[in-house]
């Protein structure tokens, strides 16, 4: 069992590296992937630095040579990088710029890999499939080249995308990881507590990206963790606003928006319907549900005195409110 994982581990090693020299140190690899990158602002630096490759629009390009090599067809199978299909063999990932997805201590788990095309019929983003190494919900694509910038920053951003955490990355934002498009989840939000207990939420400024922010409020606040969202202007995402500001207009722009899950949950529940009770009272319950997440007592009562502050309603009626809460959790 360890021999076979094992076995994944050299195999995608091999892909990686692979994927790499395609992009680096051929025609095709240069005039499409590389130029890719280039178009979307990436230095050399930064495309070394995450790895990224590419694979050639062929049927089985990497597959023959890997077989070549001596890498045993089970293993190509089993981590998702060929596809056997009555019993003719294809590269997964033909034709797209490749993301590796790294393991906390560097290890290539998986890839991400995107068409360069426009083809709505495509997938845009294709994953690895799940495998013995590769567990979609329980990753974080950037964490290896984060995890050091986490525990000194005493911060984790999330965002949603690849590009969003290499955009960042090169501008100088380097705490900075991705769930890679999946819902958070717990096994996620974990493996950033090992490094700080504080998360900063960065989700697409769509309704999609407010969504997810909404949803992972919550997972945050249950292990623990602190949690502020900062969304960025309808249409924007971490990537493409970090490519159009400077390191300090970025930092800036975090450091005025970013507001905490209360502020952040009263603005967009309520702000737009100020004045209906009904909503108001929607979004007061709301919040008093995050906050029964939170373990700690006395964080939970500097929350609660914050959500009577910003709603305006008694300290009295919300503490009655989260203990009824709590009693039917238990
Ligand atoms: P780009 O800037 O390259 O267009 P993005 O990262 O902004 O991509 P989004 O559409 O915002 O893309 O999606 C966020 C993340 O969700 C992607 O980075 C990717 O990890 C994942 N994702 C997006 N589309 C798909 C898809 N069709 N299948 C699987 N994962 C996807
Ligand atoms: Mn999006
Ligand atoms: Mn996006
Ligand atoms: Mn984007």
């Amino acid at each position: 069992e360890q021999d076979k994982r094992e076995s994944l581990y050299l195999v995608s090693e091999f892909a990686s590296k692979y994927f790499q020299n395609i992009l680096h140190n051929t025609d095709q690899g240069k005039a499409i992937g590389l130029s890719y990158f280039k178009e979307r602002g990436f230095t050399l630096e930064t495309i070394k630095k995450f790895d990224l490759g590419y694979s050639l629009d062929q049927w089985s390009g990497f597959t023959d040579e890997a077989l070549k090599k001596g890498y045993k067809l089970e293993f190509l199978e089993a981590t998702g990088l060929t596809i056997v299909k009555e019993s003719k063999r294809f590269d997964r990932f033909k034709g797209r710029v490749l993301f590796p997805i790294q393991s906390m201590s560097g290890r290539v788990l998986g890839f991400g890999g995107r068409i360069l095309t426009n083809d709505k019929k495509a997938a845009k983003y294709l994953n690895s499939p799940e495998s013995d190494l590769y567990h979609k919900s329980k990753v974080l694509y950037g964490i290896y080249n984060a995890k050091q910038s986490i525990a000194k920053e005493d911060n984790c951003y999330l965002v949603e995308g690849y590009t969003d955490v290499i955009q960042f990355y090169q501008t100088g934002i380097k705490n900075v990881v991705s769930s890679s498009g999946t819902a958070l989840t717990s096994d996620q939000i974990r493996l950033i507590n090992r490094l700080t207990k504080n998360i900063t939420v960065l989700f697409d400024g769509d309704a999609a990206g407010m969504r997810a922010s909404l949803r992972g409020i919550d997972l945050i606040l249950e292990q623990g963790m602190n949690v502020k969202v900062c969304t960025f202007p309808e249409g924007e995402d971490p990537d493409s606003f970090a490519k159009s500001n400077t390191l300090e207009e970025l930092t800036k722009y975090l450091e005025d928006n970013a507001q905490d899950f209360i502020q952040f949950k009263a603005s967009v529940l309520y702000e737009g319907a100020k004045n209906d009770p009904i909503k108001k009272a929607e979004t007061i319950r709301d919040i008093v549900n995050s906050i029964a997440k939170i373990p700690d007592r006395i964080k939970t009562e500097i929350y609660i005195q914050e959500c009577a502050r910003i709603m305006d309603i008694s300290e009295e009626v919300l503490f009655s409110t989260l203990a009824q809460i709590t009693n039917k959790d238990q």
